[in-house]
């Protein structure tokens, strides 16, 4: 199937989870996640109308962003080591893995740099699971305290990676107990982390992560996978 194909399924498959839940399909954006297709594929996905592009890895996403002229608003998902950090300051729109506050510095300072202010999803840990980065629940509330003197830093939400597991209904408490947390937490007013974004949900969970809030899905394999 060619993305656009792939892109009307995923659609119809937004629509319904949002009418099961309520919610607006325009609160539901989504994140073509490029990481192992080619060019050729990322300029469909483009053609298709999808803008939001998600990339893990900055050695392959920043060759892939000059070829296509950084069209797109580039999302980078994976773990980000703190010397890239120079390096996707400036293709990138959003962080999704802030989970650290020598990270966080570190990006305060490139931002600065260039005179823009960096978007950043704090990421959560939320099964536990030790081969997962981010954060445990407990630990979010101060770390985003912590980043209030970092001016070119604006946490939008948070971000999670449900855990690997046989089916899409067994993620769902995870993506609900990371919904609570945001509500928790936007409770505090901070000027510098308005969190109104939720990043859950990938190709076998986003149907769910929908139901439960998420306003970012990142879609590889089901959309833009060959
Ligand atoms: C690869 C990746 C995705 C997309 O995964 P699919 O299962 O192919 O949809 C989403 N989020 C992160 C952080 C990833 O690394």
């Amino acid at each position: 199937m060619n993305v656009q194909e792939k892109w009307e399924i995923v659609q119809q498959n937004i629509e319904e989870a949002c009418l099961r839940s309520a919610r607006n399909k325009e609160d539901v954006k989504v994140i073509a996640v490029t990481k192992y297709v080619s060019i050729q594929r990322m300029k469909e996905a483009l053609e298709a109308g999808l803008d939001h592009i998600g990339e893990s890895r900055a050695q392959d996403a920043l060759p892939k962003a000059e070829l296509l002229g950084n069209r797109g608003t580039w999302h980078f998902i994976g773990h980000l080591q703190t010397n890239k950090v120079k390096d996707v300051i400036e293709p990138f729109s959003y962080i999704h893995s802030l989970d650290r506050l020598s990270l966080a510095k570190e990006m305060n300072k490139r931002a600065e740099k260039l005179g823009k202010t960096i978007s950043c999803f704090v990421q959560v840990n939320v099964s536990n699971e030790e081969t997962k980065h981010g954060l445990a629940f407990n630990q979010v509330e101060d770390f985003i305290e912590s980043l209030q003197d970092l001016p070119f830093i604006k946490v939008v939400g948070l971000m999670t990676m449900a855990p690997l597991v046989e089916s899409p209904e067994e993620a769902r408490p995870f993506f609900r107990e990371l919904k609570q947390l945001l509500v928790l937490l936007q409770k505090r007013n901070w000027a510098h982390a308005p969190l109104q974004e939720l990043s859950m949900g990938m190709s076998n969970d986003y149907q769910v992560a929908i139901e439960e809030g998420a306003t970012f899905v990142r879609l590889g394999s089901c959309l833009v996978g060959e």
